[in-house]
């Protein structure tokens, strides 16, 4: 059985085959606090992402962290407010807390001096982030070479056995990661692979039949997530 990194042109090759070979394009560059705002956002359930996001810009918050920092949560929640009144819960304070945390360092600008680590650390410590979200921060805003490990991701590599089923989070990202160091736009392009692999990959039954990957499946076929 073949490491992720051994095959890993002959994997690329196919997924590029696949579902093309350019990264995904990036607007980070251009409005950066915008764009953690619309990722952290992303992450939340039962939000409509675009109407919060034209929300913010409607009233100047959504480009100056100590501004949203500042403001009171009560005026955000209204701000956010969906046609049904309702806002999820946990939004406005992590809004709060994720500019803050921006505005604390001096603004997006300033975060280009801190190693990838010690941002990792810092985001997730945050409340409401979570380790996936962390990590797509760090490469889709950041432009940091790390691999936002999502479950279906993670599925993929234990059922070609590129992980063992019990790997920590941290275990699975480096494996992958190692494929394509220090390359932000080939990680991106990789996210983006993996992303279109969940559509095969499911939970419940892999349609292994009608994936790219299948060439580069155990003796045997899939092993076992659980
Ligand atoms: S070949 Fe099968 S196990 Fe591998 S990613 Fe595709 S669906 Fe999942």
């Amino acid at each position: 059985m073949g490491s992720l990194g051994s095959e890993f042109d002959a994997i690329s090759e196919a997924l590029a085959r696949a579902f093309g070979n350019e990264p995904p394009s990036s607007p980070v560059a251009i409005d950066p606090f915008r764009n953690l705002l619309r990722l952290v956002l992303d992450a939340q359930r039962g939000l409509r992402v675009d109407q919060a996001i034209e929300a913010l810009d409607r009233a100047g918050w959504s480009d100056d962290p100590e501004a949203l920092s500042a403001v009171d949560p009560q005026e955000l929640s209204d701000l956010l407010r969906d046609p049904r009144g309702k806002v999820p819960a946990g939004v406005v304070p992590l809004l709060l807390r994720i500019a803050s945390w921006v505005r604390d360092h001096g603004g997006m600008d300033a975060l280009g001096a801190i190693d990838t680590e010690t941002l990792r650390d810092e985001l997730r410590s945050i409340r409401g982030i979570g380790s996936t979200t962390a990590n797509r921060i760090l490469l889709e805003v950041l432009r940091r070479p790390t691999f936002p490990i999502s479950r279906s991701d993670y599925r993929i590599l234990i059922r070609h056995g590129w992980i063992d089923p019990g790997a920590e989070e941290t275990e699975a990202r480096e494996v992958v990661e190692g494929t394509v160091a220090d390359d932000p736009d080939a990680m991106l392009r990789l996210a983006f692979w993996f992303e279109s692999l969940a559509r095969f990959c499911k939970a419940t039954a892999p349609r292994c039949d009608r994936c790219p990957l299948q060439p580069f499946l155990p003796e045997g076929g899939p092993l076992d997530p659980e």
